[in-house]
């Protein structure tokens, strides 16, 4: 069953990258690096953008970190790199944007989260002061709600109306409420303000993945702004990702979002694309876009005592994405190719018949030999020590012959 369509939305333009309507899903990521260390941010970014991020967020938190922010832009222009990069505006960033203006310029978006500038209070001058910046600079503003950092005055306001209300609904209600009711207001008050209503973007991150799916159905019932979709504070390893990818599926298979971030803690040290790649899979998996040929291997079971088999499909996985830079400029299409590795003859011919291009390992006590498959038909059966150096072999020879470019690019006759 597909995924409903997109729910309507205006098109934000963020750098060259268009956001909503019916523009495909964006994926986005934030470094975690030092903005203000030029080097380790632009390494950060440029990995990011390799991986597939097609937005990166930075940390605009300090002057020394503005003040790097337009050398970072600069540098990543000067490696061909040309991802948009947001700044992530907290408390001082009124501030910030008005003492450096090359950083104002230099940004393709800015991130304001109303809750921790003075929207709500009497005076919301800073917030004012952001949203007057973007107008001047021409930016778009995520408007980026968090309910770790949620309006006081809002929650306070409508914590009071539903006590005296004559069937009060629980505190958590309340507060979801109030997240979308924040969002709402800050946008309104920034197109008072002077931003174009084509010129936000909305997000309404909690932490909880019913919440978050509650909150968006809110938020994409009450305005067609397009909406950032994310899961904050998603966690650690595999809880992180199995909450980001409930979340973001619940609400994409609605056609809700425009564009998506994984929060994911990443272990000291750990690999920051790992946010990208999720983003990407659970896009593809939901059959929204394709970014990376996909592997289907089985689990393996009794019937496999080695782990030959868990090799090669580890090995063939990463070989397909490492290829995929390569790929994308000269075989179109190949990003929907798909391969199996299977690791007996009970499921693995069967399955590799199903794919453009498998190959089915030895079980134990089976012969030794591995028959490979090639849109459905037996091609070839390998045998020996060299099977993924052979296959690996097979697997460019149809990805050159199969989505070759020359090919696609025939000219149309009549
Ligand atoms: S294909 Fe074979 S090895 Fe893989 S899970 Fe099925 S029975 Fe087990």
């Amino acid at each position: 069953m597909p995924a409903s369509p997109r729910r309507k939305s205006v098109v934000v333009s963020v750098g060259p990258v268009k956001v909503g309507g019916a523009h495909p899903v964006v994926v986005q990521s934030m470094t975690n690096t030092d903005t203000a260390d030029t080097a380790a941010t632009v390494n950060q970014v440029m990995e990011l953008a390799r991986a597939g991020s097609e937005l990166v967020r930075v940390t605009v938190n300090t002057d020394d970190a503005a003040k790097a922010v337009p050398k970072i832009v600069d540098t990543l222009r000067t490696f061909g790199v040309d991802v948009p990069i947001i700044g992530d505006f907290h408390y001082n960033g009124h501030l910030l944007l008005k003492k450096y203006p090359e950083c104002a310029r230099a940004l393709s978006k800015y991130r304001i989260n109303p809750g921790n500038v003075n929207i709500g209070k009497k005076h919301d001058d800073n917030y004012r002061t952001m949203v007057e910046c973007a107008v001047e600079y021409g930016k778009p503003v995520r408007i980026g709600v968090n309910w770790g950092s949620l309006d006081s005055q809002l929650l306070t306001q409508m914590m009071d109306e539903n006590s005296k209300a004559a069937e009060p609904l629980d505190a958590m209600e309340v507060t979801m409420r109030a997240v979308v009711e924040s969002a709402i207001r800050s946008a309104e008050a920034a197109e008072r303000y002077g931003l174009a209503h084509d010129k936000i973007i909305l997000s309404a991150k909690v932490s909880n993945v019913q919440n978050v799916v509650a909150v968006y159905e809110m938020l994409a019932a009450r305005c067609d702004y397009p909406l950032h979709v994310g899961l904050t504070e998603a966690g650690l390893g595999s809880k992180g990702i199995v909450a980001t990818s409930a979340a973001l599926s619940i609400l994409l298979q609605q056609g809700i979002g425009d564009t998506i971030r994984a929060s994911l803690t990443p272990l000291p040290n750990g690999d920051r694309t790992e946010e990208v790649i999720v983003c990407q899979q659970i896009l593809q998996a939901l059959g929204l876009r394709s970014f990376t040929p996909q592997v289907a291997a089985c689990p393996g079971c009794g019937r496999t005592t080695s782990t030959f088999f868990q090799d090669l499909a580890d090995q063939i996985q990463t070989y397909l994405r490492e290829q995929m830079p390569i790929w994308r400029e000269h075989y179109s299409g190949v990003e929907e190719m798909k391969v199996a590795v299977m690791g007996c003859v009970v499921n693995g011919p069967g399955e590799s018949k199903h794919a453009d291009i498998g190959i089915s390992l030895p079980g134990t006590f089976e012969d030794p030999v591995a028959p490979v498959y090639i849109d459905g038909k037996l091609s070839k059966t390998l045998r020996g020590d060299k099977i993924v150096e052979e296959f690996r072999e097979i697997l460019d020879t149809y990805v050159a012959r199969r989505y070759s470019a020359a090919e696609l690019a025939e000219p149309v006759v009549g």
